[in-house]
């Protein structure tokens, strides 16, 4: 994807901050300070990078709080509602979809970031974009316009939310997508290729430089792995695909299993897996906040380019690190490759590439907003369109195109 806008990074609000609007309540004139408290290496509002397009400081908000706020409202965010995580949307209503998992994303991330003391506005804004991208039917729907568009730049969820946000939301009258903070941007782009990273300027650097993200940035990410994890075991054995009797060979599991079987001995069911998970969910939260804290003590940042310049300091110990692995490889092989959910990901890859296929082979059959006279930008075009379908509108949109139908 490349950066049209280039040329205006740089000139940014920096100088404007939240702070200078807020004012303590009932003290009319005198500024509150909405991020008092936080550690020196926190991320600022009063020290952001600014966004692409200058504009007026918020009225009492700081710019995180108005960068989360521009999320919430988003009609992408709004998509995430019927969007896979590992289950088909239609398959169950209890399961987990990509917007509860962004929301408990966002609850564990704000727990450590309190904890650490940076800055929980910035962790909770990253978290709650960080699948904005995310194409219908989870990671198979993902691989298969990868695969569709090998020839024209591939597609990658990261890259997609940045899309999102940068270009394709159509929210504000001075400019496309919601013109977030540096950092917030920074946090959603969570990996790029060097390739991609050569095209994205300033945000693309520190995969070039081998340089970290903000502490809130590198939260956002490991509490995604937490949640998906544990809601992930739970979503699994509420299915039926996974069993308690199977877990027993992961560690962490069965640790917590008999901690709760002793202190409650006649509990079974929903309550006992809800019992375990939280307490695993509980312990990762705990390390993750030692470990780091650790990390920070001994590296002493002082700065938020301190913390870029440093190896990653958000961190898991050793030894949960390890346990955190072995629950993720028995996910992959007990969940991720059930055979029940390699059918549901065989159907979607099917139909992803069908309509990227349909959609190429006669761009007049897209709505007018996707059609463009620029053939090299077509296929781009496409994705953005796919991507952006909830599953049941892919689906729909699929028997619209080939089953022969009164649906138009
Ligand atoms: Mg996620």
């Amino acid at each position: 994807m490349s950066d049209t806008r280039s040329d205006i990074r740089g000139e940014h609000s920096a100088k404007h901050t939240g702070q200078d609007r807020a004012h303590a309540p009932g003290v009319v004139g005198v500024p509150v300070d909405l991020e008092a408290g936080l550690a020196p290496y926190a991320a600022r509002s009063a020290q952001s990078r600014g966004r692409r397009f200058a504009e007026p400081p918020p009225a009492a908000r700081s710019e995180f709080q108005r960068d989360r706020d521009r999320i919430v409202h988003s009609t992408a965010f709004r998509r995430l509602e019927y969007k896979t995580q590992v289950f088909v949307n239609h398959e169950g209503d209890l399961f987990r979809t990509r917007l509860t998992h962004s929301l408990e994303v966002a609850q564990i991330a704000r727990s450590v970031a309190r904890n650490l003391r940076v800055n929980e506005d910035l962790v909770e804004a990253i978290s709650l974009a960080h699948d904005l991208g995310h194409t219908p039917f989870g990671h198979a729907g993902q691989d298969a316009l990868n695969e569709c568009m090998r020839e024209h730049g591939g597609f990658e969820h990261n890259l997609q939310s940045l899309a999102v946000v940068d270009e394709l939301e159509e929210h504000y009258g001075a400019f496309d997508g919601l013109n977030l903070c540096f950092e917030t941007r920074e946090g959603i782009l969570k990996h790029c290729s060097r390739e991609h990273a050569r095209q994205l300027g300033e945000l693309g650097e520190r995969f070039l430089l081998g340089r970290q993200p903000s502490l809130e940035a590198q939260i956002a990410n490991i509490a995604d792995e937490i949640a998906y994890n544990n809601h992930d075991v739970d979503d699994g054995l509420r299915s039926g695909l996974l069993t308690i009797e199977q877990l027993a060979e992961v560690e962490l599991w069965q640790m917590h299993y008999e901690a709760a079987r002793a202190e409650y001995p006649q509990i079974e069911g929903r309550r006992l897996v809800h019992e375990i998970v939280r307490r695993i969910i509980n312990t990762l939260i705990v390390d993750l906040i030692d470990e780091t804290s650790r990390n920070l003590a001994k590296l002493a940042p002082q700065s938020l380019d301190d913390v870029r310049a440093a190896p990653p300091i958000v961190a898991h110990s050793e030894g949960v690190a390890a346990q955190a692995a072995v629950l993720k490889r028995f996910l992959y092989r007990n969940l991720y490759r059930h055979y029940r959910v390699m059918r549901m990901a065989n159907k979607a890859q099917r139909i992803v590439k069908g309509l990227f296929e349909a959609f190429s082979d006669d761009p007049r059959l897209l709505p007018p907003a996707y059609q463009t006279h620029d053939e090299a930008s077509q296929p781009r075009q496409i994705a953005h369109y796919i991507a952006g379908m909830t599953d049941r509108y892919a689906l729909k949109e699929y028997r619209r195109l080939f089953v022969v139908s009164d649906e138009v």
